[in-house]
């Protein structure tokens, strides 16, 4: 028989994890069960390519909660239990091994799949992508002085795992499958430029316009193979992006459009149904635009969204997007959502490597980092959407908080 739940959450990362704790914090009575394909409880995945890789740091010290949270607070966990079904007709979720739960609300927070390349040899050992916590001990066990490794994708992946390993003493390459620099197509070729120029600098190499054709090696990988030549490699790491996890959803019958499509208090077209995180394709009303997001302070943020609705609150999605990255000794947060050919003004010194820039779209600002320069947060977020010339924005005789 079908255990019952007031909420299932289906997916126990970050985003699911914070609806269960944003659930109790707010005073949810009902039954809660957590269920998700990964054997852990949820942990802070930003900590993966970073302090777990540079650190060795063990994935459990970046769990959001201990293990006994759980259980004290009366949430029923389901890890190591990827789902097979969800049918919205039943309110019923069907795990793998077979055992159904009943939900009065349902909450995706399924996250994404890392993609894979379709050439030969991707049997081979040592070849991974990095979404879990397994992923990276792999990754890094691989790590060690002059250990040969492959990065392929000049994303925030592929990046960070090359900083680490680099850091770690690796060779590394990064290979590109066009000639912009990594990044461009979210920071723009200028400051893409800037982070080839701090991996160089740190010894990283690039290799561009090289389409990934296949890997070659007897049990573990030994070549990557590409259309700008041949790749030597003890260890690959494949980071060329990832897509939303909307099966549940879309076997559901959900309304599905790059990602699940919910409104800006995360409800799909179900009513017993929200959806969180990188699948959520959602209303924002301060940007008044769709958005989907696969940054780790948008699944904690919308949990929390989740969380108010299904106890009678009225929070909205009405944030900008936002997140970070930790390479060699760049520090960034990035706020708002710049387009790669909108204008870019540097303010500070961009050689010293203490800098603010700033997008332009318009006239209007629609992105900026602070790089290396703590502090700011709230002021670069207010100036999302407004107004600012070019000329302003790049003189320091202005105070950020007045421009
Ligand atoms: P990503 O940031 O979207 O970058 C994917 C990169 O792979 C892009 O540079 C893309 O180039 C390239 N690419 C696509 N197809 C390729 C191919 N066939 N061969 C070679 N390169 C290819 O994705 P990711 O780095 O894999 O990260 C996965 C997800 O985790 C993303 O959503 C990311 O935002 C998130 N994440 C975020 C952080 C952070 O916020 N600091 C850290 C790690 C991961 P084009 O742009 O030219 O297509």
């Amino acid at each position: 028989m079908a255990e019952e739940f007031g909420t299932v959450v289906i997916g126990a990362g970050i985003g699911g994890g914070t609806v269960v704790e944003s659930l109790r914090d707010s005073g949810y009575a009902g039954s809660v069960a957590l269920v998700g394909a990964d054997p852990a409880a949820p942990y802070y995945r930003p900590d993966l390519s970073k302090k777990v890789m540079l650190e060795n740091s063990d994935p459990a010290e970046s769990a959001l909660r201990g293990d006994d949270w759980y259980a004290a607070h009366d949430v029923s966990t389901f890890f190591g239990s990827p789902v097979a079904a969800l049918d919205p007709t039943g309110q019923t979720v069907t795990l793998d091994s077979g055992e159904e739960l009943k939900y009065g609300q349902a909450i995706l927070a399924t996250g994404s799949t890392p993609r894979t390349l379709d050439v030969p040899g991707t049997q081979l050992g040592n070849i991974h992508t990095l979404r879990d916590a397994g992923d990276a001990v792999a990754i890094r066990s691989q790590f060690g002085e002059g250990k040969r490794v492959a990065v392929i994708g000049g994303g925030w992946i592929g990046l960070e795992v090359a900083a680490a390993a680099k850091t770690r003493g690796c060779d590394v390459t990064v290979i590109l499958h066009t000639d912009a620099p990594p990044l461009s197509s979210v920071l723009g070729h200028e400051i893409g430029e800037h982070f080839e120029q701090l991996h160089r600098k740190n010894g990283v190499k690039f290799i561009k316009e090289a389409e990934t054709t296949a890997f070659t090696g007897s049990d573990s990988v030994e070549v990557v193979e590409t259309s700008a030549g041949s790749v030597p490699a003890d260890l690959v790491v494949v980071g060329i992006g990832a897509d939303p996890a909307t099966g549940p959803a879309a076997s559901a019958g959900l309304t599905v459009d790059d990602g699940v499509i919910v409104d800006e208090h995360m409800r799909t077209s179900d009513g017993s149904i929200l959806a969180i995180g990188d699948i959520a394709n959602a209303h924002n009303v301060l940007r008044e635009e769709r958005l989907r997001i696969e940054h780790w302070d948008n699944a904690v943020r919308q949990a929390e969204v989740a969380a108010s609705t299904v106890t009678g609150g009225s929070k909205a999605y009405d944030w900008q997007p936002y997140f970070y990255t930790d390479q060699f000794d760049l520090g960034m947060e990035y706020v708002g959502r710049g387009g790669a050919d909108d204008e870019v003004v540097i303010r500070g010194d961009r050689a010293g490597g203490e800098f603010i820039v700033f997008w332009l779209r318009d006239g209007r600002v629609s992105a900026a980092m602070n790089v290396n320069i703590w502090d700011f947060g709230d002021e670069l977020r207010a100036l999302i959407g407004k107004e600012v010339s070019a000329e302003r924005l790049a003189d320091e005789q202005v105070p950020v908080g007045q421009l």
